[in-house]
């Protein structure tokens, strides 16, 4: 399909070139080849309503005002920048006051470890009784709300987090550096993280910081529920998560099966979708290791299977996590991965990485080859035209996490991420925020500013922003009928939104 759409491409030059010797002027034929490559674009056949027509317009005197400004400094430009250093002037853009009112349907790709902002778990968890730090050999923190030395690797004492910090010269100080710990964030990251093992490290080592805290019953309740909160204000309307599932504890030292972990977050997602109807609530992807060795991914496996079977419509895939470019290649994996139920799906990370013709990006073919529902990030899938195609041609919708994929090294100018080809040759793609917080952001709505800025061509506006919202919920696993109800909530709070924008109440 896209060959033949390229040919046509091509012979259209070809045909204008002759053309605009005899019967098309110039003019005519550089306009036709603009045409013909704006409808070739994702949104490019997206029907805007008048409504929807005089937002658009709205819209992008905003963004063609943001998009000049920085052309004309390129410190101010946000579009280019790196989201450390960006994020004050997204703050302050009308762009993304759009974005975050606007409904943004689901999100795909989320990590539940790393899914609220840094700034809830300091100013809630932290402050939760009974929270304990200790730390590693290796200097890495360890917080929990057990003393497990052993499983913990710690080498120092537990000491209560709410001990330290009464004892801190200053508390605020206290809370700012206990941010770090979960947060990449800093003014610099260029000089801190120069290259992508010290990220990948710091990134890992937040996941081991604070996880065990996270298993504490209370703990894990009340940050699901915030994950749940910060995706319904930011105007997410389902998510599809993916967790490791770990085992939970109480208080009394107790601690619970796997399978209570997924009852824990199906009945956290119940009574959160009772108390805001318009919410379709989440479904989960187990996602485990990809540096077990063979027994302990077969051991998962077996896990993974028995939750699905408990819950087939709640827990309805399996991926693996961890660097790619440093774990092992799905090739190395599957005859464990084959061995998945045949109603579970795939949703496979594949190809976030640089490198071309490695194990890393052959991923993407056997993610294929394995009939993955949809690709994690796909960076490198602009690198293999024939995978290309196929994703194309088969519908498989790639998670974009734009600035994932900046913080974790793969590219700095967002401008120049593959995504942009992606939109340019209509591959379906969603935007997903991957884990935002562990840098600094929050929700869906920084990802899709990049998304629009940075990857959308400059004159790109509402019907790609439309078409990325509807993708988000025609490539989700949510059955025919939960479609149905998803795309009639969605057209309501979509229209009320245009109403809004035309009202003057969102800029
Ligand atoms: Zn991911």
């Amino acid at each position: 399909m896209m060959k033949r759409l390229l040919f046509c491409i091509v012979f259209l030059v070809l045909h204008l070139q002759i053309q605009a010797q005899t019967t098309l002027s110039y003019e005519q034929a550089r306009q036709a080849v603009l045409l013909a490559e704006e409808e070739l674009m994702t949104g490019g056949h997206t029907y805007l309503n008048s409504q929807e027509a005089k937002v658009d317009d709205i819209f992008m005197e905003y963004k063609l005002g943001e998009l000049s400004q920085g052309f004309r400094n390129a410190e101010q430009n946000a579009a280019a920048l790196h989201f450390f250093k960006a994020k004050p002037l997204i703050d302050r853009s009308g762009v993304f006051r759009f974005l975050q009112k606007m409904p943004k349907g689901a999100v795909l790709h989320l990590h539940n470890t790393a899914s609220v902002s840094s700034k809830w778990v300091v100013d809630d968890l932290s402050y939760m009784p009974g929270l304990l730090r200790c730390t590693t050999a290796t200097g890495r923190s360890v917080l929990t709300f057990r003393r497990t030395p052993k499983e913990h690797k710690c080498q120092s004492d537990y000491v209560r987090v709410s001990d330290e910090r009464r004892n801190s010269l200053d508390r605020r100080i206290y809370d700012q550096n206990f941010e770090r710990l979960i947060n990449l964030y800093t003014p610099v990251p260029e000089l801190e993280f120069p290259t992508i093992t010290q990220v990948w490290d710091r990134f890992q080592d937040m996941f081991d910081i604070i996880g065990d805290a996270l298993t504490y019953l209370p703990a894990f309740r009340a940050y699901h529920w915030q994950m749940l909160e910060e995706l319904y204000n930011d105007n997410v309307m389902y998510a599809e998560i993916r967790t490791s599932c770990k085992t939970l504890y109480d208080a009394s030292g107790r601690t619970f099966s796997r399978e209570r972990t997924i009852r824990e977050l199906y009945s956290l997602n119940e009574k959160f979708v009772k108390l805001h109807p318009d919410f379709l609530g989440i479904k989960i992807i187990v996602a485990v290791y990809r540096g077990y060795e063979m027994d302990q991914l077969r051991e998962t496996v077996e896990e993974f299977r028995h939750l699905h079977h408990a819950l087939p419509h709640f827990v309805v895939g399996f991926d693996l996590v961890g660097q790619e470019d440093k774990g092992k290649p799905l090739y190395a994996l599957l005859s464990a991965l084959r061995d998945l139920p045949p109603t579970a799906r795939l949703f496979l990370h594949g190809g976030e990485t640089n490198w071309f013709g490695a194990s890393t990006d052959i991923n993407l073919l056997d993610a294929l080859l394995l009939n993955t529902t949809r690709i994690g990030h796909g960076y490198a899938l602009a690198k293999h035209p024939i995978l290309l195609n196929a994703v194309k041609s088969r519908q498989i919708a790639v998670e974009v996490s734009p600035i994932s994929n900046q913080v974790l090294h793969l590219v700095w100018d967002l401008r120049n991420h593959p995504g942009a080809q992606y939109l340019s040759l209509d591959v379906p793609i969603v935007i997903c925020s991957d884990d935002p917080g562990f840098w600094n952001a929050k929700g869906l709505s920084y990802d899709f500013y990049y998304a629009i800025m940075s990857l959308a061509p400059n004159n790109a506006g509402l019907r790609i922003l439309k078409t990325l919202v509807w993708n988000s919920v025609k490539f989700s696993t949510l059955t025919e009928e939960e479609k149905t109800r998803a795309f009639q909530i969605l057209e309501l709070t979509w229209s009320r939104f245009i109403d809004k924008v035309l009202e003057g109440s969102v800029f």
